[in-house]
């Protein structure tokens, strides 16, 4: 090879400095992110902690190329490594899923979830025409239709005409004879499952006894149980439905991306119909240094690691479940079949967004979520806690039920600070957290508690604590 006799021009100076010498505040911030990933509780159902190797593909100059096209048939040249790229992405993609080529195909350039079932629905769908998907105060997603009484929110309910379907207020569980008898009504053409902030597991055959009474697609969005799904920890939704959408950053542990299986066989054009609705109606060129990342992360879904990884995601959500139970809370369903639980506050007469504001000043990370009965869409009356990062970092049940202690004493604080706030205002309740000992104390002990285990992805032992 010719040896580089040229000199950099002095424009082009900095092309090839480190980010810590070339860009300071970035880095810095980069390290501060990283010390705050390593030194609390996630327990964010949709994060994880992707591999080095992913991040590493990720952070490749696969990012400098264009290929606006699918393999072998590109808008651009050069693609031949590329092509070879997408080509190993798409088949670790049915590999994972156990799907043969004759049946199952997949489109791996969305750039996010929320990208592959817009493209899913310029697929199956016209213009104004009809779906029905799980209610977002019941755990579905926004892309699943969600409009108010006042205001089409998502995109999937301005270009077409939604109608949700709902859990039973009683039980939590999803009401598939509500969804039946309401579709019987509107005769969607599409059915979306799948969920955000759901426990259980979903009744695919019923769904699709469901869509097949009036003709329509069965659509499973399967984003948060992906890697649960791969590992044979999940009902398997590719038995019975026609398009699958997944992300590949949650369960899959994978770069921040979305996929799209569809059968090959349901219609003759289905396959050229999502292909087209990914590129050119929807997405220009594919972000090749991602697509590289999925397909590392998918070849690490097919090993029986990951397999031992999903069956402890669930038992971790399973003994944390348990363990708040034994402290007399309230779960919505009474339990979970998969990586989250839906704790509903209620009945301690708090709110989601107290108890995550205590969580977030004592290092523990978790959403706030509407639970059944809500009025309020504001200020939901639970939290979402999910079980997929910290078992990344290797936690174990008795690991989680020490979670659920902290969990516990976090609500404890919230009850005796609420008091203290004399009113039920957001606002009195945060000036009342101010000098509470319980708080910088719990703080100091889940950070000790968590810079204990390992983390995924990068050495975080030579990032100094960051000064509060
Ligand atoms: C997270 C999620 C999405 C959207 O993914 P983004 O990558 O955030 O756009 C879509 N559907 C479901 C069910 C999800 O949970």
């Amino acid at each position: 090879m010719a040896a580089v006799t040229h000199e950099v021009d002095a424009w082009n100076s900095f092309l090839n400095t480190s980010l810590q010498e070339d860009d300071k505040e970035i880095y810095d911030l980069i390290q501060k992110e990283k010390y705050r990933q390593f030194s609390g509780l996630e327990l964010i159902a949709s994060e994880n902690f992707t591999s080095l190797a992913v991040m590493e593909a990720n952070g490749s100059p696969l990012t400098n190329k264009y290929s606006e096209g699918l393999p072998g048939a590109r808008y651009y040249g050069g693609n031949e490594y590329i092509d070879q790229v997408e080509n190993l992405c798409r088949k670790r993609a049915l590999q994972a899923f156990r799907l043969s080529s004759e049946e199952w195909g997949v489109n791996v350039q969305p750039y996010s979830g929320s990208t592959a079932n817009f493209c899913a629905l310029t697929a199956l769908l016209q213009p104004r025409d009809r779906l029905m998907g799980l209610d977002l105060p019941s755990g579905g997603h926004l892309t699943h239709g969600w409009q108010t009484s006042k205001k089409r929110i998502s995109s999937s309910s301005i270009y077409f005409e939604s109608m949700p379907y709902q859990s039973n207020p009683e039980t939590g569980y999803i009401d598939y004879d509500k969804l039946e008898e309401n579709a019987n009504l509107f005769r969607p053409k599409l059915i979306i499952c799948g969920a955000s902030a759901y426990p259980r597991d979903f009744d695919y055959p019923r769904l699709r006894k469901i869509a097949d009474q009036h003709g329509a697609y069965l659509l499973a969005d399967i984003a948060h149980i992906s890697g649960l799904v791969a590992a044979r920890e999940a009902n398997n939704p590719f038995e019975l439905c026609d398009v699958v959408t997944t992300t590949t950053h949650k369960t899959l542990r994978g770069p921040r991306a979305g996929l799209i299986f569809f059968r090959k066989k349901k219609e003759s054009d289905l396959e050229n119909r999502v292909n087209n609705a990914v590129f050119p109606s929807n997405q220009g060129g594919p972000h090749n240094n991602t697509i590289a990342a999925i397909a590392v992360a998918l070849k690490q879904v097919a090993t029986p690691e990951f397999v031992n990884y999903a069956k402890q995601v669930r038992a971790n959500a399973k003994a944390l479940g348990e363990a708040l139970l034994n402290y007399g809370y309230k779960l919505v369903t009474g339990g979970t079949d998969n990586h989250l639980i839906l704790w509903d506050l209620k009945p301690l007469k708090l709110t989601g967004s107290k108890v995550e504001k205590i969580c977030d000043m004592v290092n523990i990370t978790l959403n706030k979520n509407s639970v059944l009965g809500d009025v309020n869409m504001v200020s939901p009356g639970g939290v979402r806690i999910g079980t997929p990062a910290l078992t990344s970092r290797s936690f174990k049940e008795d690991d989680f039920v020490k979670v659920a202690e902290y969990l516990h004493r976090v609500v404890q604080i919230a009850i005796k600070v609420q008091e203290k706030a004399g009113s039920k205002m957001m606002k009195d309740f945060v000036v009342a957290c101010q000098d509470v000992e319980e708080i910088s104390a719990l703080k100091k002990e889940v950070e000790a508690f968590a810079t204990s285990y390992p983390m995924p992805g990068f050495d975080p032992t030579n990032i100094s604590p960051v000064e509060s």
